[in-house]
């Protein structure tokens, strides 16, 4: 069992993340971490999230320029009349 950031093996239990998952303290780097199978499945969450919230980010720019074809749509369109 070691740090996963600096592999020291100084860790010290640090009481449970949201998952009731044991949680551990990196003594020499400070970091924390859960050992666990779980770990995966949160980290995949947070990849979903990722992607969820990266696919928000592009929604602004897809409904821009759905927007901006749109108005040049309707320029040309009273420009034709
Ligand atoms: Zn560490």
């Amino acid at each position: 069992m070691h740090c996963p950031d600096c592999y020291s093996q100084r860790l010290v239990k640090n009481g449970f993340n949201a998952l009731d998952k044991q949680m551990y303290l990196c003594k020499e780097c400070g970091r924390q971490f859960v050992l666990d199978p779980a770990k995966t499945a949160i980290s995949d969450e947070k990849k979903k999230l990722r992607l969820l919230l990266g696919f928000e980010d592009m929604l602004p720019q897809v409904v821009q320029s759905t927007r901006d074809g749109s108005r040049q749509a309707q320029n040309t369109a009273s420009l034709v009349m």
